[in-house]
Parts: structure tokens; C-alpha cells; sequence
């Protein structure tokens, strides 16, 4: 019999973790899988995702720039979770059973490791969200109406507006208050968490992206960037002995969900976690 597939969907997704951290949960549990990269131009996703189950794929994630094409695709031709819908974004598809589903463990995976790793509870807390774009997106919308604010602000002001306006059509939209260059400092010191979810410390050099005379003490901060060991918003926290971690949890989570989803097994997250620091070690912080 075919080897069972796995796989991620992008353009491109040449530089991708998963395939070191999904492949090493099939083994641990001793699953015949291969997990591979999937290089599909967003015209081609149509054709790839109808073929998907005659090449026996059972399972795939998806990501840049695919991730709103495949909730398309899914929405015409096969099913979304709740979470998918409201998001309106796919990034895990199941291939068993009748017709396909889509999933998006983002939120979910980034709200698993905010509790696990940060411990951190959002629901009745304000939280602060530096960025508005699609990750920034799929934690607002997956934190619902449980904090108390979350306080958003974007270099791009359009953007944070559309956050705004696509909260609105589900939550109550006086819990989201979108800032400005100057309410940034107000809004930060009222804020029990803050998220990093723009790029500003993907690359070694880069500075915090917010001045460390702004963070307070009491604040936890989520910095989303995973291909750094560490990022200068962090050391600055730890140096103000602030809780403060990286998005390697969210990376780890999203993909267990992902992994249980597929398998419907409990997903090995210590094996996940050593293959996906051995994987950033190797890439070397690039
Ligand atoms: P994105 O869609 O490009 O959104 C980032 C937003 O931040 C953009 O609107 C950008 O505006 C804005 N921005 C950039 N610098 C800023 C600054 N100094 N202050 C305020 N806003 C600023 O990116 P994304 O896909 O959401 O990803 C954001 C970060 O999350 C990345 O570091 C990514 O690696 C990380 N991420 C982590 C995980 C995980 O599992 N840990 C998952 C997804 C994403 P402009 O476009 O005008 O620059």
C-alpha cells in the first residue's frame, strides 16, 4: 500500500518548519507517513486540492499566500470548522471521511501555548495587539469577547481599521479599540498582555519593536516571532524580570492541533517542540 501523505501547501514553502516537527511526531507514534513541501502557485490550487485524495494525501496545512484561496475552496466543495469560517482563512485541511475540511489552528495554538508556556488567561484581561495583520487576525478573532479591551495598533492604519470592522460583524466591537501612534503609550500601560505580531525581530539586528521605557511592570508579552532563539523585545522583559516568550509555542500548538486533527491521536508536543528548536538551531536564526 501508498505510504500515507502529509504535507503544507505555499508559495513558497521551501523555508518551512513543519515537515521537521510533523515528521517526527509520525514516527514517535510509530505512523508509516511522509510529510512533504508542496510548492502550488495560487491558479494551481483548484486542480491540486481536487487531486489531493488520488495522490492519498489524507492531510495538509496551508499557508502563504493560499491560506483564504483553500476557505474558498472549501467552502464550495467540502466544510469549515467554526473557527475557519469566522476567520475566514484554512490552515489545515482533512482529507478523510466524505468531503474535505477546513480548519485553522492559529488561534487556538497560539491561545494553547498563551496558557501552557505564558500562563497566562486572557478572558477579563486587556490585551494589546502590535500589528493588525493576518496573524494578529486570527488571535483577536480566536480571543473572542474574552478579554476585557484588546487595544490594537498598525503602522498601517487601514489595516487595523479592517481588524476593527471584521471584529465588529461577530464580537462586541467596544472591546476592540484600535490606537494611534500617540494612544500607544496609554494603551500599553492599561494592558495586562502584549502581543508582538508584526516582523520587527525576525532578523537578528532588529530593535524592539516597542521602547522598553514603555513596557510596565506586571505586563506579559507574547513576541509571535519564531525564528529567533530570543528577540530584543524579550530580553528587554526578562530584563525587567517581565514573563516574556517567543512564538515557538504558537508554532508548536498550531501544529499539534493540526496533528490531531489529521490522526485524531493525542499529539507527542515533547518530540514536536526538540524537532522544531533543532530545525531553528540549524537554520541558524536566518
Ligand atoms: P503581516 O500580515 O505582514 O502583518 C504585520 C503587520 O504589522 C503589517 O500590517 C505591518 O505594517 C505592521 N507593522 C510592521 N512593523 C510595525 C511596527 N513597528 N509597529 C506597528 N505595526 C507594524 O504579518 P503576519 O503574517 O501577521 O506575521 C506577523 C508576525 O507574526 C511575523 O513575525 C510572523 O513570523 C509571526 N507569526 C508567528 C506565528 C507563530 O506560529 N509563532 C504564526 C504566524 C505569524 P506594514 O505592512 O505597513 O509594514
Amino acid at each position: 500500500m501508498t505510504k500515507q501523505r502529509y504535507g503544507i501547501i505555499g508559495h513558497p514553502v521551501a523555508h518551512s518548519l513543519s515537515p521537521a516537527m510533523q515528521g517526527a511526531a509520525f514516527k514517535a507514534l510509530g505512523i508509516d507517513a511522509e510529510y512533504l513541501l508542496y510548492d502550488v502557485e495560487p491558479d494551481k490550487l483548484e486542480g491540486f486540492l481536487d487531486d489531493a485524495p488520488k495522490k492519498n494525501i489524507l492531510g495538509l496545512n496551508v499557508t502563504i499566500p493560499l491560506k483564504i484561496a483553500a476557505k474558498d475552496y472549501l467552502e464550495r466543495k467540502g466544510q469549515l470548522d467554526e473557527n475557519a469560517r469566522r476567520l475566514g482563512a484554512v490552515n489545515t485541511i482533512k482529507f478523510t471521511g466524505e468531503t474535505p475540511s477546513g480548519h485553522n489552528t492559529d488561534g487556538p495554538g497560539f491561545y494553547r501555548s498563551l496558557v501552557k508556556d505564558l500562563n497566562f488567561e486572557p478572558e477579563g484581561k486587556s490585551v494589546f495587539s502590535l500589528g493588525a495583520g493576518g496573524a494578529a487576525r486570527a488571535i483577536v478573532m480566536y480571543l473572542a469577547n474574552g478579554p476585557r479591551a484588546i487595544y490594537v495598533f498598525d503602522s498601517d492604519g487601514e489595516k487595523a481599521g479592517a481588524l476593527q470592522k471584521y471584529y465588529k460583524k461577530y464580537y462586541d466591537g467596544r472591546k476592540l479599540v484600535i490606537t494611534d501612534r500617540d494612544g500607544l503609550k496609554e494603551a500599553l500601560s492599561k494592558s495586562d498582555l502584549l502581543v508582538n505580531a508584526t516582523p520587527v525581530g525576525m532578523r537578528e539586528a532588529d530593535p524592539s519593536p516597542v521602547a522598553k521605557e514603555l513596557l510596565h511592570p506586571g505586563l506579559y508579552v507574547y513576541d509571535l516571532v519564531y525564528n529567533q532563539l530570543s528577540t530584543r523585545l524579550v530580553k528587554d522583559a526578562n530584563s525587567m524580570k517581565l514573563h516574556a516568550i517567543t512564538g515557538l509555542g504558537m508554532l508548536l500548538y498550531q501544529g499539534a492541533i493540526a496533528f490531531e486533527i489529521w490522526t485524531g491521536k493525542s499529539a507527542p508536543i515533547s518530540v514536536m517542540k526538540k524537532a522544531l528548536r533543532e530545525e531553528i538551531g540549524k537554520k541558524d536564526g536566518s
